[in-house]
């Protein structure tokens, strides 16, 4: 008899399904034969990389034989002074991916649960099945968190609360006011993970709170953000988080040694005095957020309104042939079957030239 290494695996690891990323250029042309591909489909930054930080990595590969500094003490100095935060209140992740797991390691076992809205990022459940604790999905308000039924939702045995804002995939965001009422009504031995990967998309009129404002007051507040977003580095895999010292603590026990290298460290402390670069990522985004918006409209086409850099499309029908039609005229979209979406396709926000690109496919599909 074989081994049924699936009946041998942790209850939660069975009841997982893998992560479905954004189908990579490479993987289109040669299913398809085609060339001169657009990919909007995992909310990358469409620029080339920053100047700074392309030689920062030129200039560290001389130390490829090496380790890297597994505290990430350049990078940490540089965080904590753009951020006006301390050391110890750091932690560096291998992606933000690896802080929102490092963050169920450390706080959930099968007897605890999680909670998270309906339509949020799909690594909140991986995380939490994964160390096999319960998850409490809470149903979305308009595709968005909920964050009063989320508060509703806590159990005594809840450790964790994921939120994402903006979230992925549906762009939605909740507002200061939402966010500074919750907080007052968490338990304090209930950790709330507040997942800012696009915060830096977050406009004035937003009136979206700022994490960090947060933290003094509140112990059980971990702020999670990303270099893959608005900085452009999501090859590299970097992300930190800022929380009280000692749940940095419970996170540095967790984590792999040198989770973060060489390349990662020394590339995101360039992006991060990188302001110009920055900026320009954000106004790409702001007017290309525009063009597709007015483009989708002209279709006809409704959308959930976004402030991140991707926004959600509602064809109202089954939206898989059109993602696979989009494909055939070389352009990648994600489709949103997996979130319980079905009818919408999440589009990432590309230069002008991708954005009429898309435009033009979808008005040719339709
Ligand atoms: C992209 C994304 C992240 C960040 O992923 P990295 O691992 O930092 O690349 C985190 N949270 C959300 C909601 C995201 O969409």
């Amino acid at each position: 008899m074989p081994v049924d290494y699936l009946a041998l695996a942790t209850s939660g690891v069975q009841a997982l399904h893998p992560y479905q990323p954004g189908k990579p250029v490479e993987t289109l042309e040669r299913e398809l034969g085609i060339t001169n591909i657009i990919k909007l489909a995992s909310n990358e930054c469409p620029l080339a990389p920053s100047e700074k930080v392309q030689l920062a990595i030129r200039d560290a590969m001389s130390q490829l034989t090496r380790y890297p500094d597994g505290n990430g003490y350049g990078l940490k100095r540089a965080l904590a002074d753009t951020y006006t935060v301390a050391e110890d209140q750091l932690t560096l992740g291998n992606g933000s991916n690896d802080i929102l797991e490092l963050l169920a390691r450390v706080f959930l076992t099968p007897d605890t649960s999680a909670v998270f809205s309906q339509y949020a990022f799909a690594v909140y459940p991986l995380a939490v099945k994964a160390v096999g604790a319960q998850a409490i999905v809470v149903p979305a308000q308009d595709w968005a968190h909920d964050l009063e039924a989320i508060a509703d939702a806590i159990e005594p045995n809840t450790r964790l609360v994921y939120l994402a804002n903006p979230n992925n995939p549906t762009g939605t965001w909740f507002r200061d006011a939402e966010f500074n009422a919750f907080m007052h009504r968490i338990r304090d031995d209930v950790v709330v993970v507040l997942d800012e990967a696009y915060g830096e998309y977050l406009d004035d009129d937003t009136d979206a709170p700022n994490g960090l404002d947060y933290l003094k007051q509140f112990r059980n507040l971990v702020v999670s953000r990303t270099f893959s977003k608005a900085y452009g580095l999501a090859a590299l895999r970097v992300g930190y988080a800022i929380s009280d010292p000692e749940i940095a603590n419970l996170l540095n026990r967790v984590r792999q040694p040198f989770n973060v290298n060489h390349l990662a460290l020394v590339a995101a402390t360039a992006a991060l005095s990188d302001k110009a670069f920055l900026q320009q990522s954000i106004e790409t985004n702001r007017s290309g957020m525009e063009q597709l918006t007015k483009g989708l409209v002209r279709l006809g086409l409704t959308f959930i309104p976004s402030k991140a850099n991707f926004v959600c499309v509602n064809f109202k029908r089954d939206a898989m042939p059109i993602y696979q039609q989009l494909l055939h005229r070389g352009v990648i979209v994600r489709p949103l079957a997996n979130y319980d979406m079905p009818e919408f396709l999440r589009i990432s926000v590309g230069l002008p030239e991708e954005n009429a690109r898309l435009l033009e496919a979808l008005n040719d599909v339709l």
